[in-house]
């Protein structure tokens, strides 16, 4: 008997078959499916970058009543606050807004600092962990299909990213890439086509965006994730959001990266404390995953 994944929405079986097909498949047709298939299970996660405002276009062209949520990090420019009324406005969507517990947040920032994450890259990760990853764990938990704009050509721990995958962090829910085989360009064809809403800090020259302390612009034939976390060397450019599922690339480079499973690899000398360390000093041990 095939293994049975998540809320039993789709067996790993029916998951490669759909997978292959989609493969084939345009945003606008994986998104047709994917609303057909799990109606209000489904839902967009939106950190409002430029991919994830051509999904809800596309989506709410398909189905008005599409569902999308957001990670108000609490540390998110204004220029993304104001693209999330503008969207508000535009689509008639009524945008579910998931927040880190506060409770977490206050001990954090009052043991490490309220911007922890310039000091080491543990600490970086543990406040991605506090404030993204925790708040998308709860989310979740609300559907059984999530919709996300990551693309194969924005770095090399995306380049793999399947436009179906089951998403073992999150219960083997199911997991869609609608974008994954798009360019940048094409995404921002798509949004001048159609004249969608985007952030304001594209224009002033920002090619992707996350939190206001932790994201800036980036010159001329810099990649575009370089201004992601860019006083870091050597760390991925990734939160711990969105992984290889299937792979286990980016579990596998983040164990290794923090010393853990089993492999040598211990932080710096002048690493404050082990992710392990971190945890256990916030109370949060036992509620955070070490690969997520
Ligand atoms: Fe914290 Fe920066 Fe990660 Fe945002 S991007 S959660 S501010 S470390």
């Amino acid at each position: 008997m095939d293994e049975q994944v998540g809320n039993q929405v789709m067996d790993q079986i029916e998951a490669r078959q759909v997978g292959l097909a989609l493969e084939a498949e345009g945003p606008e047709q994986v998104l047709a499916w994917a609303l057909e298939k799990f109606g209000d299970r489904l839902a967009i996660c939106s950190s409002f970058q430029v991919e994830s405002c051509a999904l809800i276009d596309m989506a709410w062209r398909i189905d008005r009543s599409v569902r999308v949520f957001t990670i108000d990090t609490g540390r998110l420019p204004d220029e993304t606050h104001d693209l999330v009324e503008r969207m508000r406005e535009r689509y008639g969507l009524a945008i579910e807004i998931f927040m880190p517990e506060h409770q977490v947040v206050q001990k954090m920032v009052s043991e490490l600092g309220t911007n922890l994450f310039y000091r080491d890259t543990n600490l970086r990760l543990l406040c991605c962990q506090v404030r993204k990853v925790l708040p998308l764990k709860r989310a979740l938990v609300n559907y059984d299909a999530w919709v996300t704009g990551l693309r194969r050509d924005q770095s090399a721990t995306r380049s793999e990213v399947r436009k179906l995958e089951i998403d073992d962090l999150h219960g083997g829910i199911v997991k869609l890439n609608p974008l994954a085989d798009w360019t940048e360009r094409e995404v921002w064809d798509y949004v001048r086509r159609h004249d969608v809403p985007y952030n304001a800090l594209y224009d002033r020259g920002y090619r992707s965006i996350g939190c206001a302390p932790c994201t800036r612009a980036v010159p001329e034939g810099a990649g575009a994730r370089s201004g992601r976390w860019w006083w870091e060397t050597g760390a991925l450019k990734e939160c711990g959001m969105h992984c290889a599922v299937e792979s286990g690339g980016f579990q596998r480079q983040l164990s290794e990266l923090l010393g853990v499973n089993g492999h040598n690899v211990q932080p710096p000398d002048d690493a404050v404390h082990s992710l392990e360390q971190l945890t256990e000093l916030l109370g949060i041990n036992g509620r955070i995953s070490k690969g997520s």
